[in-house]
Order: C-alpha cells, then structure tokens, then sequence
C-alpha cells in the first residue's frame, strides 16, 4: 500500500504538470471508487475547472481546483494516478479519466479496486475519515514533545500506535518497520513505556526514514509507481522489511518476521530492544 512517501512522490511528479490545466471531461468506469457520489455528479462538478496544485494530508493525494474544491484520493491496496498521452489505453484496470487540456488524460488505475475518491466543494470539511487524521510526521508541528503526548499512557505496543492513522498520519507497515528498526525500538515495545533517549531516537527516526524514502521516490514492491509511471528505488535500502532470514545490515544477526497487532513485522533481535 503507498504510505506517505509514495504518496508524496507521486504528488511530487503530478503537481507541476497539471497546474493550470482545465478538466474537459470526466470518465468513471467503475462508480464504486466514488464515496457517496454518482459518476454524472462528479462530471457536473469538474467540467469546466482549472487544477491549482495537489496537496497530500497523510496517505491522500488531493487534487485542488482553483476555485478551492478538491478531489482526495485514497489508493489503499494498489491505486495509482498517471498523466499519459490521450487516446485508447490498453491497461485493463484503468478505472477513471480526467480529459485534460495540453492532450494528455490523468488515469486513475487500481487492480484491487480498493481506492476511494472524495469529493470536496470549498469550505467544505473534510469527510471521514479524512478530518480524524493525526499530526503530519513531517509538519512544523510534530515535534519531540508531541511525540511523547501521543504516546503517553498507552500500555498497547508501539508498532499499531505508529499505524493509527488518528494519531499519527502516513504511516503504514512498510515504514514503521524502517522507523523502529532505526530508532532500535522491539516492535512489541508497550508505546507510553519509552525512555526519554529511545522517544528522541523515534522522532529522529520518523523524520529521517520518511524524508529518505521521499528523496529515493518511495518503494516500489508491488504496484506502486510515480505520476510518470516510474517505480521508486527505496526497496533496494530497506533495513528490515520483507528480509526475513537475511542479516541485519547493522549486526549481521538475521531478520526475523513476526505478527504485531495482525501485521507482518520484521525486525532485528540484536539491534532492536
Ligand atoms: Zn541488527
């Protein structure tokens, strides 16, 4: 699933291609994807309109209209969103168009089908379960002591704390893996038990995994792909995901994968306490 750093990849790709552009047409090929609208609602509402930039709040691409509604995307499982040429496509899973001006088509595909789109008119406040969303990791806002708000008291382990889209946005189980590996943090860990050095080496680790997965163009293990079509190249520096059984790039000791909350986790037992 695209965490934030896939998301803001591609966010990245599509924002300075599609400003100023004028939506001329609206296809919706599986009306499921819309949350609570009808395919012909969605094209009455955006024909006509100019594209202002995109935005992402946690794992949501939005897509801001100059005259201030917005279009959020959620991918969930497999989305993507693509800008190509006009014209016939051959991809089989191409599920919504948005006919644009400059002749190219922004393409909405998603194998699974799990993705979600929202549509937002001005002013309008954002629907759940967008608006329950926690501090962005990567925000002014988020500092050391937030940290440690969030965290307080809670006797569950710290890896479905780092999950909780409410209280911490963008993160998913690729990169709080990354992130409790770096800060050497067991996944099992109770959240409101950490020592004040293991809560700074966290943040750290948060804003330092994140930012680096960003300038690498996120991870590509199945489906995710940029704007452009293009896989991101973090996968080839993960530290713990998905090697089980391969050594630490730190100690040597092997990964080992365990279940955290219902989720798959991988960790290092020598590195992580
Ligand atoms: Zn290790």
């Amino acid at each position: 699933m695209p965490e934030l750093p896939e998301v803001e990849t591609i966010k990245r790709s599509l924002a300075p291609r599609l400003l100023g552009r004028t939506i001329l047409a609206v296809e919706v090929r599986l009306p499921k994807l819309l949350a609570g609208m009808e395919p012909a609602a969605l094209a009455r509402r955006l024909v006509g309109q100019v594209i202002g930039g995109m935005d992402r709040r946690g794992k949501y691409l939005l897509l801001e209209l100059a005259a201030g509604d917005r279009v959020a995307f959620h991918l969930r499982m497999s989305g993507r969103l693509v800008l190509r040429a006009a014209g016939p496509t051959e991809e089989p899973h191409a599920y919504l168009f948005f006919h644009l001006t400059g002749g190219e088509d922004l393409v909405y595909v998603d194998p699974r089908k799990f993705g979600r789109l929202y549509y937002l008119s001005a002013g309008e406040k954002l629907p759940p379960p967008l608006f329950a969303l926690g501090p962005e990791p990567l925000g002014a806002d988020f500092t050391p002591s937030l940290l440690a708000e969030i965290l307080a008291g809670r006797r569950g382990a710290i890896k479905p704390v780092l999950l909780d889209q409410r209280l911490i946005a963008g993160i998913g189980n690729i990169y709080a893996d990354e992130i409790l590996h770096r800060a050497g943090i067991h996944p099992r860990r109770p959240a409101g038990g950490l020592k004040e050095d293991e809560l700074r080496r966290l943040y750290d680790a948060i804003r330092g995994v994140l930012t680096e997965a960003i300038s690498y163009r996120g991870t590509s293990k199945r489906d995710y792909v940029d704007g452009e079509g293009r896989p991101g190249d973090y996968q080839e520096r993960l530290a713990v995901y998905g090697r089980a059984d391969e050594p630490c790039r730190v100690c040597g000791h092997p990964i080992r994968r365990i279940v955290v909350g219902g989720r798959g986790t991988y960790f290092c037992p020598v590195c992580q306490v």
